[in-house]
């Protein structure tokens, strides 16, 4: 049996006429920037995840480089971010000649762990950048607490978790200063090449975002600040508008397949129950969880990633190549061990949870169109290694 990581044909058969009918129309208006598609994809957006602005830009990188831009990030201020996610979470703050701060992760969620937050404040903190890894919000309460406390800006890097909601029902990208997320196609909404969006709940953010967007200029030609070009183009947009009525689907599609992994996993007697034990045993898988709880209300978890951890990670990911199941690792090195980073004072520190996910953690194939047979055959290998 052939098990891809991804399977990207499958998911546009389910929407090939109404896509290309889509892609048609973009082409017969020659109408490619900006315009009717993209405002459409940005009201689209924001009224389902409640944000009162969104600006469509050209990926999820961008995204989280114009919300730096917009908020005003200096030379030599300092951003935290979690040692352990996409290298853009931390590029883009080094791009703006600002100074990356890493912070280890939770060991259960690999989200930013609130509690090692304030000891990497210092005077020249201006903001926190959590991760909303996997499709998982991040711990966001504790982290707005110390952002008040502390005056910092919150820019929620929800990338790999659009709609997911944390455990008060709020959507990631709505609780901090701005949102950002991206299109890129392994996401769960995914264009046809790059994309991306900024959301904000301060209408005057928005209106920034907007007119950073395309160089800075308001009106067009006259520039009061500097911007770049960072727009959403029509053709991403038109297919995006194709996409986002199905993606509460596949998000569910993707929710099931976790369930079903963790369930075969427990009956397999690989894993504990509750998903969660301590590291000792060879023959053993961690396995992901939806952690945050709140008046018996659970986070909306996406499942961008179904991540497991598991000892002789690499062997068994050959074993696992071995048998047509594809895998992968998010993410082999952490932002502290990164070459580009090697001057950095906080790569000097320790992150032991970053470094053990580094070293364990396994992606398996989750998205939507996933059969249960694949599932089965999936965890049935895995067995086969560990036993
Ligand atoms: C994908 C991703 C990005 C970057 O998005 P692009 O659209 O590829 O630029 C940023 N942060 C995280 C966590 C991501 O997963």
């Amino acid at each position: 049996m052939n098990v891809p990581l991804l399977d990207l044909k499958a998911q546009y058969q389910t929407i090939k006429e109404e896509i290309n009918k889509a892609l048609l129309k973009v082409a017969e208006s020659q109408y490619f920037i900006l315009g009717p598609e993209v405002q459409k994809l940005e009201e689209t957006i924001a009224k389902a995840i409640g944000a009162k602005k969104a600006v469509g830009v050209s990926s999820g990188t961008d995204a989280l480089l114009i919300a730096l831009m917009a908020l005003d990030i200096k030379p030599g201020d300092e951003v935290i971010v979690p040692t352990y996610s996409f290298f853009a979470t931390a590029g883009v703050v080094a791009r703006m000649n600002a100074i990356p701060v890493f912070v280890d992760i939770d060991p259960v969620t690999f989200n930013i762990d609130p509690a090692k937050i304030e000891e990497k404040i210092s005077g020249k903190t201006k903001a926190i950048i959590p991760v909303h890894l996997y499709g998982q919000s991040a711990d966001m309460k504790p982290i707005m607490e110390i952002a008040k406390k502390h005056n910092l800006q919150v820019i929620e890097d929800g990338a790999q978790a659009i709609t997911a909601q944390y455990k008060d029902g709020s959507y990631v990208g709505t609780i901090g200063d701005i949102g950002c997320f991206s299109f890129f196609p392994s996401k769960n909404l995914g264009g046809f090449g790059d994309g991306g969006m900024v959301v904000t709940m301060d209408e005057e953010l928005g209106e920034k975002l907007r007119i950073l967007r395309v160089h800075g200029g308001k009106p067009k030609y006259y520039h009061k600040i500097i911007g770049g070009n960072f727009r959403l183009d029509a053709i991403q947009a038109a297919v995006l508008n194709v996409k986002f009525p199905h993606l509460k689907d596949w998000s569910e599609g993707r929710r099931k397949n976790a369930g079903l992994y963790t369930q075969a996993f427990i009956e397999s007697g690989l894993a504990e129950a509750e998903g969660i034990t301590e590291f000792d045993d060879n023959n053993k898988v961690l396995l992901p969880k939806a952690v945050y709880k709140e008046n018996g209300i659970r986070e909306y978890h996406i499942y961008n990633q179904y991540v497991i951890r598991v000892n002789k990670r690499d062997e068994l990911k050959a074993f696992l190549k071995e048998n047509d199941i594809a895998t992968e690792i998010y993410y082999p090195v952490p932002f502290h061990k990164q070459e580009c980073f090697n001057g950095l004072e906080s790569s000097k520190d320790d992150y032991p949870v970053a470094d053990f996910a580094a070293a364990h953690s396994l992606a398996l194939p989750v998205y939507p169109e996933l059969s249960g047979e694949q599932i089965e055959y999936v965890v049935e290998k895995i067995k086969e290694f560990l036993k």
